[in-house]
């Protein structure tokens, strides 16, 4: 058996497992226990892989633009890649918006609502970290946050943050430097591109940690929410956001890639489950980078000028799956608080969602948080009429890790297949 294949099997028993200690060992035991499993999980598996996310993205970046060198191409693959990105979100966000128009899922009998809205509203207010994170998140705060992330003007203090953004620019214009350095800076290009291969060695041993820190993850989330809330009222709007997601990763992105990349589309994502099953336990698109990229490189048939491009940058920037959930989480919301949305305002929800996605850094919760963004752009519009208040998102905090899990999921795979399409412009020669 090839070693994937195992690790494979490997990872899907942990989950397994994992869910089943956490819904009849863990759930509903109000000791410590939970939180011993969430330490465990983070030290097998969520630090170690963070622990190599800054240095990878600082090496991978360099090499990969190195490798291609050639500025015309560069300028081609950043295009296409870009339009990928923006195109597949605005696709995702408009299969989201459609479904809850279908589904309708806040649509419930008034006592059912005013019940979830009071709860809801509770569990907000008692949540002061979440309260905190929310702060000021309007449309003008997050463009000047993407900026300001995009040219920072401290490099160090990016990497001590973890903010991949700025690290990511700035290993571009280095990149580009020493490749236009010719002769001088070969010693340089050569120490990247070694640190590189060094990177991607010290990934394939900590990816055996894998199905443990799966297990621990696992657990804890069944653990805290439990499998019956899938039937509670607040199971109509968690089947929204699955359908969806089902629909975006199994349907649309493969036909894009076999359309585009010419490429056998499910035989590559059986090619990717590492990264996917790693995204799915970790909650978090940056951590699982340094799986990403190994299995699209080593398993995917990924070029590596394209992965070491597409994927450190799709990891904060391309998120369908979060720009999906949070069209269907807001237009939800404003369901079931009874305020009706013409056209023009979900259409605004289309736009903003997609912003908010590209705003939300890939760690857990983070599209919970600029969700805010969608919720003050409608309220904005609603010219003095009721607003949907933001600690409405307290109704749909409890079962949030739950979508968390699979948003990731499929935001990991649209970065694994845009580096699989942009592979054709950019092959490794
Ligand atoms: N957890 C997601 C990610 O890392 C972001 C989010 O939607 O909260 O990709």
């Amino acid at each position: 058996m090839k070693p994937t294949t195992i690790l494979t099997i490997l990872i899907v028993a942990g989950m397994v497992l994992g869910a089943v200690v956490g819904e009849f060992v863990l759930h509903g035991e109000a000791i410590g226990s939970d939180h011993w499993t969430k330490v465990a999980g983070d030290l097998v598996l969520i630090r170690p892989l963070k622990l190599l996310v800054i240095p990878l993205v600082l090496f991978s970046v360099i090499a990969g633009i190195t490798r291609v060198g050639d500025p015309a191409k560069l300028g081609r693959l950043g295009g296409a890649t870009l339009a990928y990105y923006f195109a597949t979100m605005l696709i995702a966000v408009a299969i989201g918006a459609t479904l809850v128009q279908m589904i309708n899922p806040g649509d419930l009998p008034i006592e059912v609502q005013e019940t979830m809205r009071a709860s809801g509203e509770t569990a907000f207010s008692a949540d002061t970290s979440l309260q905190s994170k929310v702060g000021d998140k309007t449309m003008g705060g997050t463009w000047t946050n993407i900026l300001y992330q995009l040219i920072p003007s401290n490099i160090v203090q990016e990497m001590s943050a973890g903010r991949p953004l700025g690290l990511i620019v700035f290993a571009m214009g280095l990149g580009l430097a020493l490749a236009a350095g010719g002769e001088r800076t070969r010693a340089a290009r050569e120490f990247f591109d070694a640190g590189f291969e060094a990177l991607m060695t010290l990934i394939q041993w900590i990816i055996w940690l894998t199905p443990i820190g799966v297990f621990f993850l696992v657990a804890w989330t069944v653990g805290r929410i439990g499998l019956g809330n899938l039937t509670e009222p607040i199971g109509g709007y968690m089947a929204t956001v699955f359908i969806g997601l089902a629909i975006h990763g199994l349907i649309v992105l493969p036909l894009i890639l076999w359309l585009i990349g010419r490429v056998s589309p499910y035989r590559f994502m059986a090619k990717m489950k590492p990264a996917l099953l790693t995204a799915f336990g970790t909650d978090s698109s940056s951590a699982t980078l340094p799986v990403t990229i190994e299995t699209a490189i080593d398993e995917g048939e990924c070029s590596e000028q394209s992965s070491n491009f597409v994927l450190p940058l799709g990891s904060t920037i391309n998120m369908d799956g979060t720009a999906l959930y949070e069209a269907v989480a807001v237009l939800f919301l404003f369901q079931l608080y009874g305020i009706d949305l013409e056209f023009g305002q979900i259409l605004l929800v289309v736009i903003t969602a997609t912003l908010a996605a590209v705003g939300a850094a890939g760690i857990p919760s983070a599209g919970l948080v600029t969700m805010v963004i969608v919720i003050a752009a409608v309220n904005g519009s609603l010219a003095g009429s009721a607003e949907l208040p933001i600690a409405a998102i307290g109704v749909i905090l409890g079962v949030d890790r739950l979508l968390d899990m699979c948003r990731t999921t499929v935001n990991v795979w649209g970065d694994a297949v845009g580096a699989r399409i942009m592979t054709r412009i950019a092959p490794d020669s």
